[in-house]
């Protein structure tokens, strides 16, 4: 049986036509009942005819993902605990805002890139996720949001996407396709910690999605510290990456600079972050960390956030501070993860 969730929409039409023996675009109107109105039982698909419904029935299936658990913040941050099929455990976040809904997506069941500020990190890389798998987060965080539609898709929660790039790639199609999920490539954005050869090959392959790059240092030296990721790509070869990206796709790209009291936010990192992203396109998201239990960093305090907002803002970059929504849900990335084990 073919999980038609794994599928993007051209593959199932492809699917359709070459194995099932229908015209094409038949499959695209299997896609469409599929993601575009999220009918997930073959007989309800009534827009098809019944021998056609029969045929799908003995060649393909459709799974779904549980929620386990969910816990809300006061600001309505809702961190969602997924059950996969082998026992593993992911976890999804849906962050409100005023006008939106924002979903987070995870890519991976734990992640290899060891990120210091991380609780996934720590526990390393289990397996990838499967397109289907990503797919099955938007439906679940779906069906549990209700009437609210969630508007934004961000590829930021466990794992590194790039890391698993070809899965990634095909859910993002689908995401995007108006036969899948029907999102404005501007609403679905790949968050990476700094894969540069992937970066690029993202722009050749010409993936609209926008993309945002966790940088969060300024010298080798305290990214090393932090991001072991810097060892094989450092901040200048990184740069070189999200330029080629920034000049072929001719998108802005999102810096995220997470603080760290005392280790990255001091006037000088501001100085030299301006310098590093002097002619690249680009909107610099600055949070605070979000401590957890056992972490080594700290919170720095607003007035710390803002005067280094400032200093870039003096240099003319776009940067803004973004709230770190769910703090009190140990919101930040792996934590549910990490209360469930
Ligand atoms: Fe992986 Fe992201 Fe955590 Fe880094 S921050 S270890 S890339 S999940």
């Amino acid at each position: 049986m073919i999980d038609l969730k794994e599928l993007t929409p051209d593959e199932i039409d492809r699917l359709c036509a070459h194995e099932l023996g229908q015209k094409p675009g038949q499959g695209h109107r299997v896609a469409i009942q599929l993601f575009r109105k999220r009918v997930e039982d073959l007989d309800a698909m009534t827009d098809l005819n019944r021998p056609f419904r029969e045929l799908l029935k003995g060649h393909c299936a459709i799974s779904q993902l549980a929620i386990e658990r969910s816990d809300a913040a006061d600001d309505g941050t809702t961190k969602l605990l997924y059950r996969l099929g082998d026992g593993n455990s992911i976890e999804g976040v849906l962050i409100p805002g005023p006008d939106r809904l924002t979903l987070c997506v995870s890519t991976q069941v734990g992640c290899a890139s060891g990120c210091g500020f991380c609780l996934t990190g720590a526990s390393g890389l289990i397996r990838n996720l499967t397109p289907g798998e990503m797919v099955n987060q938007f439906f679940a965080a779906a069906r549990f949001a209700g009437e609210r539609p969630v508007t934004n898709i961000v590829l930021m929660g466990t794992g590194e996407p790039l890391g698993n790039y070809d899965a990634v790639r095909k859910f993002i199609q689908t995401a995007t396709d108006r036969r899948g999920l029907g999102f404005s490539p501007k609403k679905v954005t790949l968050s990476t910690c700094g894969l540069a050869p992937m970066i690029e090959r993202l722009a050749d392959d010409t993936i609209a999605v926008s993309l945002a790059v966790s940088l969060n240092a300024t010298t080798d030296a305290i990214r090393d510290r932090i991001m072991p990721v810097n060892k094989a790509y450092p901040i200048g070869r990184l740069m070189e990456a999200v330029r080629y990206y920034g000049e072929k796709t001719g998108r802005s790209v999102t810096i995220e600079y997470v603080l760290f009291k005392g280790f990255n936010d001091s006037d000088e990192d501001a100085a030299r972050l301006g310098v590093l992203l002097q002619g690249v396109t680009c909107m610099i998201n600055i949070l605070m960390f979000n401590p957890f239990p056992g972490s080594v960093y700290e919170r720095p305090d607003e007035e710390r956030a803002y005067a280094f907002r400032n200093l870039l803002l003096k240099n003319g970059h776009v940067a803004v501070v973004r709230n770190s929504m769910g703090r009190d849900i140990l919101a930040a990335c792996g934590q549910l993860r990490a209360a469930d084990k």
